[in-house]
């Protein structure tokens, strides 16, 4: 079978995407020259404050130790997302991550196969209609700022990397100043021998296979290419124009279109270790604490209220008017779709540039960082000539793209409608993939294997339909009653809130985890 070389590694684009690109390929790769081309005049995004758990396991393949991003790009912790006003009664609930820790609730699973114990905890939880937040230890913790983590006094102070000092008591991401990281990145980058070019590049040129093998930039010059990340942010300058990809949008199903970012000041003492999500008239906000301030944004429907509506209605939410740092360029714009063959020949589109949904869950750099294993954990795929490997892989990211779509949506299914926003978020307007499900659970509790092989597992899924109180109460008593529950397991549903209070009393508080994460004190 033809192959091409593996010599030239290039990157276009200096943001998240560009950097974790060009990180990665050196670890898999360490043989290839790796340069990474980004325009100064164009800039980063920078935008996208969060991240999912697989972030921390991403990093720490790249070697990246938690302590580098909280000292220099301001990374907090992460352990849920608290989504406000989502019911439209002032309400909220999180979206806490997943826990394999038993937390009080050893033994439940014995009472459904196809449950864990977190769900259960749920399910018990909508038998007794209590609120969520007695069995959500993340939303308790929340409350006085702690985060899920736990020291470990035997260890205290005798590791050289402070995490190891703590035991991690639940998942977690972080949160970090999205401008700050992509500058640790390159620091790291330029640090490992990555070459940087800062120059635009104009037009390529391609061989008889339709490779690309040239870049020239505007600095006059050029690069030779074997194999190219294409990770231009929404330039898109590569994979759409140069290689005719297909674009699917979402913009009908999914809505909101614009973004007004701003920031608010921060009391380092108290640092919650969530990400809120505020719901609005025409969309939602997010609320993200950054070591140095929040940073948040008012994510809207463009076809439905200007950018100068926007801000009044963010303002009459805050009381006052807020620092906006992008005043002079306007808002972000946006819209929910992606490209179905993100890699084509030797050339794949990573993070914007490939595609994007919307903010909610901050999926994008998961995609990004699933896209990449896919197309290097198998690095000696991209020498063939062959378009099996791309195919593979581009089939993978559909469906991620399509499940976040599917969740996504879900969270807006509501039962608001106050707004015409909110009325278009009905069963009727869902993909047909989650209109499938949500068929299923008017008859059936959620199972495990509603998820296999899904992106956001059955705890998400519950979490968020919990949250909505949208878990059917007789269904949710076919799976378990409480008295069977107080027998199998041997304490009672108040034993089992006590319990995580208890565990939640030893959490640490999460301004005083940063510090000594940054090796502050
Ligand atoms: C409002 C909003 C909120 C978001 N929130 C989240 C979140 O919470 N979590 C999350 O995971 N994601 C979030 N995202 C997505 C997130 O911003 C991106 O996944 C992430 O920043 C990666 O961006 P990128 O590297 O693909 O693009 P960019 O940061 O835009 O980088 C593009 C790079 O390409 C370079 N470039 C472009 N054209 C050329 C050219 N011709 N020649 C040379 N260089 C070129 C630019 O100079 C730049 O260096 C959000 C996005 C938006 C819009």
């Amino acid at each position: 079978m033809e192959q091409r070389a593996l010599d030239n590694i290039v990157v276009v684009g200096g943001g998240t995407a560009g950097w974790l690109s060009a990180l990665y390929a050196q670890i898999v790769l360490p043989t290839s020259k790796i340069t990474v081309v980004e325009s100064k005049d164009i800039g980063i995004l920078g935008a996208g404050e969060g991240t999912v758990p697989d972030f921390i396991h991403f990093t720490d393949f790249l070697g990246i130790p938690i302590s580098r991003l909280v000292r220099d790009a301001d990374a907090t912790i992460k352990n849920s997302i608290k989504f406000t006003n989502w019911t439209g009664d002032g309400s909220h609930f999180h979206h806490s991550f997943y826990t394999e820790d038993n937390l009080g609730l050893d033994g439940c699973n014995i009472l459904h196969p196809n449950m864990c114990q977190t769900n259960i905890g749920i399910i018990l939880n909508t038998i007794r209609q209590q609120p969520l937040d007695q069995i959500d230890i993340v939303d308790l913790a929340g409350r006085s700022n702690k985060a899920a983590f736990t020291y470990n006094g035997s260890l205290l102070g005798q590791n050289s990397n402070p995490i190891f000092d703590y035991d991690i008591k639940t998942r977690f991401a972080l949160h970090f100043n999205a401008v700050k990281l992509a500058g640790v990145l390159r620091s790291i980058g330029e640090e490992r021998g990555i070459k940087t070019v800062d120059a635009k590049v104009l037009s390529v040129e391609k061989n008889h296979n339709k490779d690309i093998v040239k870049l020239n930039l505007d600095s006059n010059s050029s690069i030779p290419v074997d194999f190219m990340f294409d990770c231009t942010g929404f330039g898109r300058v590569f994979i759409g124009k140069e290689f005719d990809a297909e674009w699917v949008s979402h913009s009908k199903t999914l809505t909101v279109s614009a973004a007004v970012p701003f920031f608010l000041p921060l009391d380092s003492e108290q640092i919650p270790a969530y990400t809120e999500s505020i719901a609005m008239k025409y969309g939602w906000m997010w609320v993200i604490p950054t070591r140095e301030r929040y940073g948040c944004g008012y994510v809207y429907d463009s076809s439905m209220i200007s950018e100068e509506e926007a801000i009044a209605e963010i303002e009459e939410h805050l009381g006052f008017a807020p620092e906006y740092p992008r005043k002079d360029k306007g808002g972000f714009k946006f819209e929910a779709g992606y490209y179905t063959t993100p890699w084509v020949n030797n050339c794949v589109a990573i993070g914007l540039s490939g595609g994007f949904i919307e903010p909610l869950e901050a999926t994008s750099i998961w995609v990004t960082t699933q896209t990449l294993q896919d197309v290097l954990s198998n690095a000696n795929n991209m020498r063939l000539i062959d378009p099996r490997p791309a195919a593979a892989v581009n089939k993978k990211f559909v469906d991620r793209s399509r499940q976040v779509l599917d969740f996504i949506y879900y969270h807006y299914m509501s039962g608001r409608k106050d707004t015409p926003f909110w009325e278009h978020y009905n069963e009727e307007n869902a993909p047909d993939s989650l209109k499938e499900l949500i068929e299923k659970w008017k008859y059936s509790i959620p199972e495990y294997t509603d998820f296999t092989n899904r992106l956001f597992v059955l705890n998400s899924w519950m979490m968020i339909a919990r949250g909505k109180n949208q878990i059917d109460i007789e269904l949710a008593k076919s799976v378990a009653d409480v008295g069977m529950f107080e027998s199998k397991i041997g304490f009672t549903y108040d034993t089992l809130v006590q319990r995580k209070k208890e565990v939640v009393d030893r959490f640490v508080s999460h301004g005083e985890l940063l510090k000594r994460l940054a090796n502050e004190v």
